[in-house]
């Protein structure tokens, strides 16, 4: 291989319970409205056609635990609580029935949302990148092997900020379901491992402030926590 001008990014990876190797992260896709109490508070309606998908760089994950600056450019930095799918083997045109094969794990994620700029980039028609892809956008929790978590089912997704519970859902509540979601992004995306989808996440979406410290918990998953930290001085 040719000598590199400048060492390459580190290649982002995830703990897994039980394992000392760890999860390398490829992409991150990102599930819009998958809820439809969350849609309805977005101000919009679930399109029951097909899911639709914005992305995260891989460089945006975050390890739970930790604490992320409040991000510039923003006002209204929300937090979005979700049920996160971690793929372990390729996937390509694969039919609904054997999308769970090529699952690895799940985890607890956040995907945290600058909403202003958002709503912004929606009412322009334009794209999502800045009110969803930047720097430590991605929070995510220890990856726990599927076999070891077992049916997803109608598992409680929460999140509280403070202490005070601010989402509150039901995995079953997904509108498109995991299998779902695998197979259609499978028919536009060569999905290889490494691969993580977020699935979307319950009503009760809003805002936090330096100082806030964020909790969610999704049944049979290691919590989540994040601290909200001060901006990053220039
Ligand atoms: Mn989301």
């Amino acid at each position: 291989m040719s000598e590199l001008l400048f060492p390459a990014a580190p290649t982002p990876t995830v703990a897994v319970e039980g394992l000392t190797a760890r999860f390398p992260v490829r992409r991150i896709f990102c599930v819009g409205r998958n809820f439809a109490d969350h849609a309805k508070e977005m101000g919009a309606e679930v399109d029951r056609e097909a899911p639709f998908f914005f992305m995260k760089d891989a460089l945006s994950i975050v390890p739970s635990g930790g604490s992320i600056p409040y991000p510039p450019g923003t006002s209204n930095f929300h937090h979005e609580m979700e049920f996160v799918v971690a793929i372990g083997a390729p996937a390509w045109q694969v039919p609904v029935e054997r999308a769970m094969d090529v699952v690895f794990g799940y985890a607890a994620g956040l995907d945290m949302t600058r909403r202003d700029l958002q709503f912004e980039a929606r009412a322009k028609q334009r794209p999502w990148d800045f009110g969803k892809n930047f720097e430590k956008a991605a929070v995510i929790g220890p990856i726990v092997p599927a076999a070891a978590f077992g049916e997803i089912g109608a598992r409680r997704i929460t999140l509280a900020v403070d202490g005070v519970t601010k989402q509150d859902g039901r995995l079953s509540d997904l509108v498109w379901s995991v299998a779902e979601l695998i197979s259609h992004l499978s028919r536009y995306y060569p999905l290889e491992p490494g691969d993580l989808i977020y699935t979307g996440t319950p009503a009760g979406v809003g805002p936090v402030t330096p100082g806030a410290v964020l909790t969610g918990a999704i049944d049979g998953l290691p919590p989540l926590t994040l601290t909200v930290a001060a901006p990053e001085a220039a």
